[in-house]
C-alpha cells in the first residue's frame, strides 16, 4: 500500500467541531477526560451495573454525560435535531436500534417493529442513509450457533429460527423498498458464519441493481481477508452488488477467552500490525472491484482513512462515488468525519438511539474502549482542547 498521505488532513479542528457550541466543546473535552480514568470508568461500569439491578434510576447520571455524546436519543424523535445538524454538515446518518441480544419472541418482535421504523423513518430524511441491525437482537442467539454447528434442532427451534429468518427477509425487503442501505453487523465468530450465510443469501434477493444488504467484514480475523475475496468473485459469479462494511473487530477478548475455553486456536490474528495489513488490503481489493462492491470504511484509524481517501483521488475516483463511505462512531473521530466530508467524501454517523437502560451495553462498550485502546482517548481529547485552545475558551 503506497503511504501518500499528503492532500486530505484530519488536523483542522475548525471544521471538525464546527457543530459545537463552546459549551458543547467543553463537555465533550470533559467526558473524555473521564473516560481518559481508568479507575473512573472501571468504578462507573461497576456501579451501572449495580444500579440496573437493584432499579436504582441511573438516567439523571447517564443523561446528560454519556448517553448525550455517544447516542442520538432515546427515540427516533428525539434523534432529530442531532440529524439535523449533520445534515447542514453534509454527513450523512446510519441509525442503529441500540438494543442487544434478546432473549424472548416478544423482544425480537419489538427490536423488528423499532428496525422497521427505523428504515421507514430513514426513507423519509433526506441524510438518513442507513440503518445496521445485529441479527442477534431479532432471534435466539444459541439457534445461530446451534445452525453453525450444523446441530439439528428441535421442529420448535426449527420454527423460531424460519421466524428470525423472516424478520431478516422482511427487513431487507423494506430497506429495498425505502431506498436505504441495511448494514448487518457482525457479531462473535462462533454465530458469524450463520450470519454470513444468511446476509449472502439476502444479498443475492436484494442487490440486484445494486447494493441495499451489506455484510460486515471483521478484518481481525484470520480468514476474513479471503472471505472478501470469496464474497467478490461470488457476487460476479451470481450477477448481484455486494455490500461490505469493512471493521477490524470489536470483540477480542471474548473471543480468546472462547478459544481458550475450547481449547481452539483463536480465529484472530494475534498481532496488531497484521490486522492493520488485512484491513489496509481489504480496502484496496474493494477499491480494485469497485464496479462490483459498494464498502464503507468503519473505523477510526486515522491512517486507513486518509489511504483510502487519498488512494480515491490517486485513481481518478470522485470522492463522492456512491460505491464509497466512510464512518465513525457519533461522538467519536469527529476530526476524521467532519474533515472527510468537507474535502466531498462520502461519510456516515452511526447513531445509535433507544431507551437508555437498553443501550447500556453499548454505552460500556464505548467507555472501556475509549480507556483501553492506545492513544484513542488521548487523540479525540488533544484535538477537542487544540479546538479550544483556537477559540480561546
Ligand atoms: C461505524 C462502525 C461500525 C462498526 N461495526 C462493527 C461491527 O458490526 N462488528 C464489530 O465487530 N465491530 C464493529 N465496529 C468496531 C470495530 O470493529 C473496531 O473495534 C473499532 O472501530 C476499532 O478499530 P479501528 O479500525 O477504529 O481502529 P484501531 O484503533 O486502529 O484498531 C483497534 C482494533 O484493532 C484490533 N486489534 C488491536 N490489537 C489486536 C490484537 N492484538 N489482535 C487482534 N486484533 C487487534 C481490534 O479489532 C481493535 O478493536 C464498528 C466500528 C465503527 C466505527
Amino acid at each position: 500500500m503506497s503511504t501518500n498521505t499528503s492532500k486530505i488532513s484530519f488536523q483542522n479542528t475548525e471544521i471538525a467541531y464546527a457543530h459545537f457550541s463552546n459549551h458543547g466543546l467543553k463537555k465533550a473535552a470533559g467526558v473524555y477526560q473521564l473516560l481518559g480514568n481508568n479507575f473512573l470508568v472501571n468504578l462507573g461500569t461497576v456501579l451501572t451495573k449495580v444500579a440496573l439491578a437493584i432499579h436504582f434510576p441511573i438516567r439523571p447520571f447517564v443523561k446528560p454525560l454519556i448517553f448525550k455524546q455517544f447516542c442520538g436519543g432515546e427515540s427516533l424523535k428525539e434523534c432529530l435535531p442531532s440529524i439535523h445538524l449533520l445534515e447542514q454538515k453534509r454527513v450523512d446518518v446510519n441509525l442503529n436500534y441500540g438494543v442487544e441480544i434478546k432473549k424472548s419472541e416478544r423482544d425480537f418482535d419489538k427490536s423488528f417493529c423499532k428496525n422497521k421504523g427505523a428504515l421507514e423513518f430513514a426513507g423519509r430524511k433526506r441524510n438518513v442513509k442507513v440503518v445496521s441491525c445485529k441479527l442477534s437482537g431479532l432471534g435466539n442467539f444459541d439457534l445461530l450457533e446451534k445452525k453453525q454447528n450444523a446441530q439439528s434442532l428441535s421442529s420448535k427451534e426449527e420454527a423460531a429460527f424460519e421466524r428470525m429468518r423472516k424478520r431478516m427477509d422482511d427487513l431487507c425487503a423494506i430497506a429495498k423498498e425505502q431506498d436505504v442501505a441495511i448494514y448487518w453487523d457482525a457479531e462473535e465468530s462462533w454465530v458469524q458464519t450463520e450470519i454470513d450465510r444468511l446476509v449472502d443469501e439476502f444479498m443475492q434477493k436484494y442487490n440486484t441493481e445494486k447494493a441495499i444488504v451489506f455484510n460486515t467484514f471483521q478484518l481481525y480475523r484470520i480468514d476474513k481477508l479471503q472471505y472478501l475475496k470469496d464474497s467478490i468473485e461470488l457476487a460476479k459469479e451470481k450477477n448481484y452488488f455486494l455490500g461490505a462494511k469493512l471493521v477490524r473487530g470489536a470483540y477480542i477478548e471474548k473471543e480468546n477467552q472462547w478459544a481458550e475455553e475450547h481449547e481452539e486456536v483463536s480465529v484472530l490474528h494475534s498481532k496488531k500490525k497484521d490486522v492493520d495489513q488485512d484491513y489496509n488490503a481489504a480496502l484496496a481489493l474493494c477499491l480494485d472491484n469497485i464496479d462490483r462492491v459498494s464498502f464503507c470504511v468503519a473505523s477510526h484509524n486515522e491512517e486507513s482513512n486518509l489511504w483510502t481517501a487519498n488512494e480515491m483521488l490517486n485513481r481518478g475516483i470522485a470522492a463522492n462515488h456512491p460505491h464509497v463511505s466512510f464512518s465513525q462512531l457519533y461522538g467519536m473521530g469527529d476530526f476524521i468525519s467532519f474533515n472527510l466530508s468537507e474535502a466531498g467524501f462520502n461519510v456516515v454517523k452511526y447513531m445509535p438511539f433507544g431507551p437508555i437502560e437498553e443501550v447500556i451495553p453499548y454505552l460500556i462498550r464505548r467507555a472501556q474502549e475509549n480507556s483501553s485502546v492506545d492513544g484513542q482517548t488521548s487523540r479525540e481529547l488533544s484535538m477537542l482542547k487544540k479546538e479550544i485552545q483556537r477559540r480561546k475558551l
